[in-house]
């Protein structure tokens, strides 16, 4: 049978725009279906406009520390609608970019919510397409619990679109969002409660990391409440919310942030039309070549519930549309050893294994660890210290992980995980030579083991 296209991409985000550009490239007819904008999540309201606030962010520290420079400053202003504004330009601008790209690769874009009538046939504003395969590839959507009140507080979609900042924001939530947007909100002025239901927060990150953040927080000023939930919300006369915690406390707020998680984005996507099935947690289930359990139906990124991250969407759309079309340069996606960073203020970076899961699995560990005050900071009054850590075997004297907490550890642990992908051990660690005076070249220069 003669089909429209060879692939029917749904979702113009980080995952679907990779597949669907690559595909074409290769020479197959490729639409892709975008219902509400174009990038997706990562470049609408995730990845590149938190990026920019968290810069934005920066500057308080960067005015604080400037006297120890010798520089003078007026009292720094601050409007949060420039940054907003400037914010929609940029993000316009690569609305633009991603258009272009997908037009110059010759990939049919298709504006309007997509529903799937069949394994083979998609509807969208009326009208019928049918597709070799289909790429679901609608990433996920905040997830906000349904307590009493929920419908006072935001999600990160509506944070991005302030009309002014909140002078007092409660952050709900432990993970990277909460964290990220607890510093956004903090650094730019305001009073910033982040409430974290359980023990400590970045549950699944190194002991040492999320410790060493809690201080770096702390010393801030921002109000670090652990094991604390929120039973309801209610909004007051002056418009004011007072949250109920679940041990009895209340706290006011002008804004409920929450960051408690994201599901997987399939409303009204005609899955009941296929046999198409979900996992335990209601994300699509795929297998190794994100096939779904309807063998004409691909998925892959925010939508399989993997790993939440656009290089990773990225890698799977590249894997997707090689496979399809390019089988000669078909690569699996390997998900060992993918580096991740949270723009905290500091921020943190990590690749490979944390202390504790390198001695669940067994591995007898050296752990080495640095905690220093960086150079920049020698000459203001600022105590942030840098935390950078090394998880070892100490049999193979292979390098498990590398974790820093600490200005720029995105940026840092970006070429350590090429050293870990290639098997680097602590020798060739020891060997290396710094590049000096950074903070970095710490992973290069640490002697001797904390812990065995
Ligand atoms: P998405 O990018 O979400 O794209 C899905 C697209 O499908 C959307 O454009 C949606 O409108 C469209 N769609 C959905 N249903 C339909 C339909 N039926 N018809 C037509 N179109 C449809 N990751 C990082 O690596 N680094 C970061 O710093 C980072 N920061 C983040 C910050 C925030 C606040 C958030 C929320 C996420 C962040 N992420 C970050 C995660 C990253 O954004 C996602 O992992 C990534 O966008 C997933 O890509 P995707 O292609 O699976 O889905
Ligand atoms: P996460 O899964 O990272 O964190 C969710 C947090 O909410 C956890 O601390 C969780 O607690 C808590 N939580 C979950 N349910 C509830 C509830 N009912 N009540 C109270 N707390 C709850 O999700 P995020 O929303 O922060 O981010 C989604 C994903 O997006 C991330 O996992 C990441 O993959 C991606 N992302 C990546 C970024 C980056 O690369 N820098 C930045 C932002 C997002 P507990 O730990 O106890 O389960």
């Amino acid at each position: 049978m003669a089909y429209d296209f060879d692939l029917y991409v749904i979702g113009a985000g980080s995952g679907g725009v990779r597949a669907a550009r690559f595909a074409a490239g290769f020479g197959a007819k490729v639409a892709v279906a975008e219902s509400r904008y174009l990038g997706g999540t990562c470049v609408n309201v995730g990845c590149v406009p938190k990026k920019l606030l968290v810069y934005g962010a920066h500057f308080a520290e960067d005015f604080e520390q400037a006297s120890g420079f010798g520089w003078s400053l007026d009292e720094a202003q601050f409007d949060w609608p420039t940054l907003i504004a400037n914010k929609d330009r940029e993000i316009n601008r690569l609305n633009g970019i991603y258009r272009n790209l997908l037009v110059n690769s010759g990939v049919t874009l298709h504006e309007g919510h997509a529903k799937i009538v069949d394994p083979h046939q998609v509807e969208i504003n009326g009208e019928r397409f049918t597709a070799k395969n289909i790429l679901i590839a609608t990433g996920g959507w905040p997830q906000i619990p349904e307590i009493p009140g929920h419908e006072h507080a935001i999600s990160s979609n509506q944070a991005f679109f302030l009309k002014e900042l909140p002078k007092r924001v409660l952050v709900v939530g432990g993970g990277y969002i909460a964290v990220e947007f607890a510093g956004i909100f903090h650094g730019l002025g305001a009073k910033t409660t982040l409430l974290y239901r359980g023990e400590l927060f970045l549950r699944g990150f190194d002991g040492s990391v999320r410790k060493h953040l809690q201080e770096e927080l702390t010393k801030r000023g921002m109000d670090l409440q652990f094991n604390a939930d929120i039973e309801r919300i209610d909004k007051q006369a002056d418009g004011s919310l007072k949250v109920t915690l679940k041990d009895g406390r209340q706290l006011e707020a002008d804004c409920v942030f929450y960051a408690t998680g994201r599901r997987p984005m399939l409303d009204n996507l005609g899955l009941e039309n296929t046999g198409v099935k979900l996992d335990r947690k209601g994300f699509v289930e795929v297998d190794e070549l994100f096939q779904t359990a309807e063998p004409s139906i691909l998925a892959l990124g925010d939508v399989i519930g993997r790993v939440q991250l656009t290089p990773v969407a990225l890698a799977e759309g590249m894997s997707v549309a090689r496979r399809l079309f390019k089988p000669e340069q078909y690569r699996p996606v390997d998900y060992k050893m993918i580096p991740t960073a949270v723009f905290s203020l500091p921020n943190i970076g990590t690749v490979g294994l944390t202390e504790e899961e390198a001695r669940e699995a067994g591995h007898e560990v050296q752990i080495y660890e640095s905690r220093f005050r960086p150079m920049k900071l020698t000459l203001t009054e600022c105590q942030e210290r840098t935390l950078m850590k090394l998880v070892v075997d100490a049999r193979t004297d292979k390098v498990l992980g590398c974790h820093m907490v600490g200005p720029d550890a995105g940026e840092i642990v970006q070429g350590l995980a090429i050293a870990l992908k290639a098997g680097a051990t602590k020798r060739d660690f020891d060997e290396t030579i710094g590049v000096h005076p950074t903070a970095a070249e710490e992973f290069v220069t640490m002697r001797t083991p904390v812990a065995g």
